[in-house]
């Protein structure tokens, strides 16, 4: 039986839906640069930071740290109002990480983004060896009356794999991290990557049962991609990383999303860099345009979201 979270012409439990389906609106999310650095990079727990990481890959050229996040937050609402006709807003604190700061800062900076009217919640992007006890219990107290999210750099799940991309942090972390989330009354986000040099398909996909199984409210996934002035993309000039065809992309994310629990809402399937510092692979796809290649192999296929996780549950009922 196909979950009710999924009608069938649309194949995925979209986090958009399920936004709209909590706040009766259409709701986006607004980009803000708290200012932030990382422990990856600035040698607490590594330097150099991830192979693929430059973070101006990921992040609009108009979040500054200098720029209040007010300020901010008024440039992104007004760019979804005027676009997408956004009623509500999430605020996204998503350059480095969110959380790498004493207790007293993240409050004022997330207190800050809520006392906006028309904000109904944050999202906070970490890292799973970065959130400390306390910013837990502040995030905690904050998501007793506001949507809060926590988004978690998974990335593989394979500690090989998070080695050799110099992650900085283990499978273990992040399950750890999840325990201490979990029952908090914040919703969790998980961040993966499929491509990195080494992966198969088959291992990918253990991932999505991995998810399954844990308090995971929804799910990021893009392609490994390199931009300009990484590691990433020395290696692909070297020949030591071939990026993933388009076609073999698409065949995973199939698979994955087949063995994904239906209850887990998608928020991205893909990765874009500007033009500008694009290395590779080089798609020059839209967002939506990969969301809706994926919901068309679905529909070729005739699976959706968790069918296969619903028929191996069905196979071990009886
Ligand atoms: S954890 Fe994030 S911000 Fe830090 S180096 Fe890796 S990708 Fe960059």
């Amino acid at each position: 039986m196909t979950c009710d979270l999924i009608h069938k012409e649309l194949r995925i439990n979209a986090y958009g839906s399920f936004l709209r389906r909590r706040f009766g609106c259409r709701v986006s999310k607004v980009n803000v640069d708290g200012g932030f650095t990382c422990p990856n990079r600035d040698g607490s727990r590594g330097t150099g930071g991830c192979v693929y990481c430059d973070n101006s890959s990921f992040s609009p050229k108009d979040t500054q740290a200098v720029i209040p996040i007010e300020e901010q937050m008024e440039a992104g609402m007004a760019y979804h109002r005027q676009r997408l006709q956004s009623e509500k807003f999430l605020v996204y604190f998503q350059k480095f990480t969110n959380t790498y700061a004493p207790v007293e800062r993240l409050a004022d900076l997330y207190r800050r983004a809520l006392d906006h009217p028309d904000v109904v919640g944050i999202s906070v992007g970490t890292r799973p060896d970065s959130i400390s006890d306390q910013a837990i219990d502040l995030l905690s107290e904050l998501a007793r009356d506001r949507y809060v999210c926590v988004e978690l750099g998974l990335q593989s799940m394979d500690d090989a794999i998070l080695d050799r991309i110099n992650r900085g942090h283990t499978l273990a972390e992040y399950l750890q991290t999840m325990e201490r989330l979990a029952g908090r009354g914040i919703d969790i986000c998980t961040h993966l990557i499929y491509g990195f040099p080494g992966e198969t398909r088959a291992a990918f996909l253990k991932s999505a049962r991995l998810l399954s199984g844990l308090p995971v409210n929804s799910l990021k996934l893009h392609q490994l991609h390199a931009v300009e002035g990484t590691r990433l993309a020395k290696w692909y000039r070297e020949g030591s990383y071939v990026p993933i065809t388009l076609d073999e992309y698409l065949g995973a994310t199939c698979d994955f999303l087949e063995e994904l629990s239906p209850t887990i809402s998608i928020q991205r399937l893909y990765g874009s860099a500007p033009l500008a510092i694009r290395v590779a692979p080089n798609w020059n796809l839209k967002n939506n345009q990969m969301w809706f290649a994926v919901v068309n192999e679905l529909k070729r296929r005739g699976s959706w979201q968790g069918c296969r996780a619903e028929s191996e549950m069905q196979a071990a009922n009886g």
